[in-house]
């Protein structure tokens, strides 16, 4: 699981285990206090003058967001993290550090959506234009930069689909151009894919996802390297989106034991997915594991594992038929909720709507329903899946 990975002689899980906090920090306690803050109090005027001491104010950090970025550093391989209120949150982050009225960012077209509402919506009132592109452009994406290109945003794989991405190839050409490269690294979490080892400045997660792991807690990491570092820390303190402290520590607790939830998690995928793969009413299994996905190389070649949320295509050629029959497929399962994001211990279903796709059009044989597989029986996960695909066919 960790061949790939650089940094520590430790293995993955250890490193989960123990870093981001000594607990001889604090009086032996094997877990950091949960610092509750705005006002930190200096000893004295000079002091004060100079803040001249580990902590100034609850928005620029606690010893438990510290604790909980640290540990992010150690994971990613990065200069600083910072922790903030949501996903969302974390991919806006970057976008404000890097970028200008006038300037041109180039952001996948498998994108997470919010994420186009913020750009289309958002960064557009500002001045700054977003263009999008195939997630199979790799070195290709040269034919795209342009002179105020300042930011190239990834994300692999892509939000629904899952499309693969050339990470280093594009990181090349961006960094020629004088270009930085941001990653939602989301579904890989730093223990399948490490960016910053492949060219990414910023890795972003939805720590909502997999490193908190029980649908709790809204929470963003953003890790960035030395050259981005700076300008990062900088929009964060300007910005005052801070995470709360008891959302950091019971995100720095998920990921002790995301290690062994993830292993959990890719092998029931995975099974499942290739129980799925060829039963009728499944037209696609869209899983980058899968030697039959049309990214499959590119993860095998970049990543360390696969994680548990991949799509199928119900198999319905007649398009008045899709919501219907997908409709039926969701109302008959039992163990899957049907319910947004993911990471979480339990199954959930998800209808996909693929409407803001320009390129990474959607699949013309049916319908795409996401499936977030938890932690629970496999055989039992694959039964419910089966009564759905049967509730479809009869509908
Ligand atoms: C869920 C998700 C986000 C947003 O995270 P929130 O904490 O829900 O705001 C960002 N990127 C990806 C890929 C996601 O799946």
């Amino acid at each position: 699981m960790t061949k790939k990975n650089s940094g520590s002689n430790q293995g993955v899980n250890t490193r989960l285990a123990h870093s981001g906090y000594s607990p001889r920090d604090f009086h032996g306690f094997v877990n950091p206090p949960v610092v509750h803050a705005s006002t930190v109090l200096f000893p004295d005027a000079q002091t004060m003058e100079t803040r001249n001491q580990a902590y100034t104010y609850g928005t620029y950090g606690t010893p438990t967001t510290t604790a909980l970025n640290a540990a992010m550093d150690e994971l990613e391989g990065s200069a600083g993290t910072v922790a903030v209120p949501s996903g969302l949150a974390a991919l806006v982050l970057p976008f404000m550090s890097a970028l200008s009225a006038g300037d041109h960012m180039l952001v996948v077209d498998s994108i997470y959506a919010p994420t186009r509402n913020f750009c289309n919506g958002m960064l557009a009132r500002f001045g700054i234009e977003t263009s999008y592109y195939d997630p199979a452009i790799g070195s290709g994406i040269e034919d795209l930069m342009r002179p105020n290109t300042k930011l190239v945003h990834t994300e692999a794989p892509g939000s629904n689909t899952f499309e693969m991405q050339d990470i280093p190839a594009i990181a090349e050409v961006a960094h020629a151009n004088g270009a930085l490269v941001s990653m939602d690294n989301t579904w890989a979490t730093p223990l399948f894919f490490k960016p910053l080892d492949h060219g990414v400045d910023i890795s972003i997660h939805a720590a909502t996802k997999y490193p908190a792991g029980h649908s709790d807690v809204l929470i963003g990491t953003v890790s960035a390297n030395e050259r981005a570092w700076p300008a990062l820390w900088k929009t964060f303190t300007m910005m005052g989106n801070c995470a709360a402290p008891d959302d950091a520590y019971a995100t720095l607790r998920g990921l002790r034991t995301m290690g062994v939830r993830l292993e959990r998690h890719q092998k029931s995928a995975l099974t499942i997915a290739r129980a799925l793969e060829g039963l009728p009413g499944v037209a696609k299994v869209l899983h980058p594991a899968l030697e039959s996905f049309p990214g499959h190389d590119l993860w095998k070649r970049d990543f360390c594992g696969s994680s548990g949320i991949f799509s199928i295509v119900l198999d319905i050629a007649d398009a008045s038929r899709h919501r219907a029959k997908s409709h039926a497929f969701l109302d008959a399962l039992e163990i899957f909720g049907l319910g947004y994001s993911w990471g979480g211990y339990e199954s959930l279903a998800v209808p996909v709507n693929l409407s803001d796709r320009t390129i990474a059009l959607p699949p013309k044989e049916g319908p795409v329903i996401r499936l977030q597989i938890g932690l629970e029986d496999c055989q039992d996960l694959l039964a419910d899946i089966e009564r759905g695909l049967a509730a479809a066919a009869a509908a």
